[in-house]
Parts: C-alpha cells; structure tokens; sequence
C-alpha cells in the first residue's frame, strides 16, 4: 500500500471548473463544510478507461446535494464531462473517483444560506480496498456498536460527508480487534450494511438484502441484484435481523470501492465463500469492463 499522502501526489484535480496542479487544490481552515459538514462526495471506479455507471454516480451527487439544501452550479453533464476530462488527464486506466461537492467560506455559522457551493474531482489509483490474499477465506467483519440513524435524525439516503463519522468510528473499532470491517445494524436493530458497502446473504440458493431505507442504496448493490436476476437467482430484498444470521449460508458485501467481495465471519458467526459469490463476484468484474457495457 502506497503510503504518499494524499495532499503531495501527482497530476492535476479538476476544482471549480478547471484542471489545476494537484497540490494547489486547497481550500481554508474556515471553511463552512469542516465546521458542519456541509459536504456530499461519490466515489467512482473507472475499469480500461471508462468511469462504470458514470450517470448514475453523478446524478446521485447532485441529489445528495439537494437533500443538504445545496444546489451544485453546474449542470450534470458537465461534470459527468469533467470526470472524463480528469480521467483523461491523469492517464489511468483503472482508477478511483471522487467527486466532491462542499459549503465554502463566504459564511460561518450553522446557516450558510450565501456560501458557494464548490465542487472538485480528484482520481486515483486504488487497486483493491480489501486485502486481496483474504478472497479465498472471506474478510471478517465486527458488529458495530453505533447505528445507522433513523432518516428523520440525518439525511440518511444522501452520500453526505457526516454520516461518515459512524462509519469512521465503527471501522476503527473492528480494525483494532482484528476485522477487516464491521456490519452496521441500524436504528431500529435490523441488518443495515457495512461502513463503505452494501451486504447480501445467501440462504437455499436464493439472495437476502435489506431494504435500504435508512442507509445509501449503493450503485453496485442494483447492479448484482440486476446481475443475480439474469441468472434467474432470487433476491429478496426485506428486513432482516442480527439474530438470522446462524442461518446464512454464504454472505458477500459490494460497493464500488469493494466490488463484490466475500465476508467468512461476521462476529462470531462463520460463512464459508461460496459458488454463488464467487459467481456473482465474476458477473460483476465482467460487467464493469468497458466492452461489455457497450455491447448492451
Ligand atoms: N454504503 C456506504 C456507506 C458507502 O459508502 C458505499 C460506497 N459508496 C456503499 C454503501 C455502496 O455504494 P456504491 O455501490 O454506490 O458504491
């Protein structure tokens, strides 16, 4: 793993409109988003030179934003166009990115009605975000102790910067045990998703996902539910509880920075990694290329 920080690597970042060079992309301390995280981001892969699902990450963007009360000044496409733009520029094949849209520094105070709302694109290059050597087991998660908030406590449906605090503290703690990552349940106790995923569970060969109705319903979570219905496996999407786990089978959790990635124990519950998804985590990375997409 690379250990440059972020703030001193290489290439340009697209920031308000234009292509600057990469260590100028900064912004100050007094910054309305640093102080109430007034900020919603994406997070974006690009496979053999294309952004996978580039509509849909950037529409959500500027729905993220209308759920802060933040209205992105540009248009869609030209964003979508700037992701390209960047891409382009940074030369990557393969790689992260990340959009993000925030309050600046016209204002500070909890309102901040007047402040610009700025937006840059940075990319780069993230291989795997879980240990690859651990597909063949399955990551281990922990079982978080904070939860996902009830959508009239957050804008929980928004890919919004604060929601992240939860997800910070929860993947300390499971990180410090010894998990790779940890489930989070959600107000009301059900089975929420992971710290930067979605999750899935097998059971008698069909597929359980939760509602997600308090949490972000990711882009690579319709993709496999899209991708397991072409090969006429069932998916149930409905409420499920911590206690049906000794039930599962198998479980996997996707995301656009983890793709599909296998888990083999959640807390003390042990999955083996399954045909199903093993299978589905094929579909997906077949699915992401480039040619593929096209030929549809
Ligand atoms: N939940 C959370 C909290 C996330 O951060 C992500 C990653 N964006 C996901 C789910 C998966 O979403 P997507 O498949 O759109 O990347």
């Amino acid at each position: 793993m690379s250990v440059m920080p972020f703030d001193q690597r290489e290439g340009v970042i697209w920031f308000n409109g234009e292509l600057i060079p990469w260590a100028d992309a900064k912004i100050h301390v007094l910054t309305h988003a640093l102080h109430y995280a007034s900020a919603v981001f994406e997070g974006e892969r690009a496979y053999g030179g294309e952004i996978f699902k580039l509509a849909e990450h950037t529409q959500r963007l500027f729905d993220s934003a209308a759920m802060l009360d933040m209205k992105i000044p540009y248009k869609v496409a030209e964003i979508e166009e700037a992701c390209r733009e960047t891409l382009a520029r940074q030369g990557f094949a393969n790689a992260y990115v990340r959009p993000i849209a925030w309050r600046g520094s016209e204002m500070m105070g909890v309102s901040a009605q007047t402040t610009k709302i700025n937006v840059a694109i940075a990319i780069w290059q993230w291989p795997a975000y879980f240990d690859p050597a651990q597909l063949e087991t399955g990551i281990k998660l922990d079982i978080a102790e904070w939860r996902r908030p009830d959508p009239k406590t957050a804008p929980a449906l928004a890919k919004a910067v604060g929601l992240y605090m939860i997800c910070t503290l929860s993947k300390h703690a499971a990180e410090r045990k010894g998990f790779a990552d940890a489930l989070m349940l959600d107000w009301r106790g059900q089975i929420a998703e992971c710290t930067g995923a979605n999750i899935f569970f097998v059971k008698d060969g069909e597929l359980h996902t939760p509602v997600p109705d308090c949490f972000l319903d990711g882009i690579t979570r319709r993709t496999v539910i899209e991708l397991a219905r072409r090969r006429q496996i069932t998916v149930n999407e409905r409420v499920i509880w911590p206690e049906e786990l000794i039930g599962f089978e198998q479980c996997f959790i996707v995301g656009t920075a983890a793709e599909v990635t296998p888990v083999g124990q959640i807390g003390t519950y042990k999955f083996p990694v399954g045909d199903l998804a093993r299978t589905l985590r094929a579909d997906y990375l077949a699915e992401v290329q480039p040619t593929k997409v096209a030929a549809e």
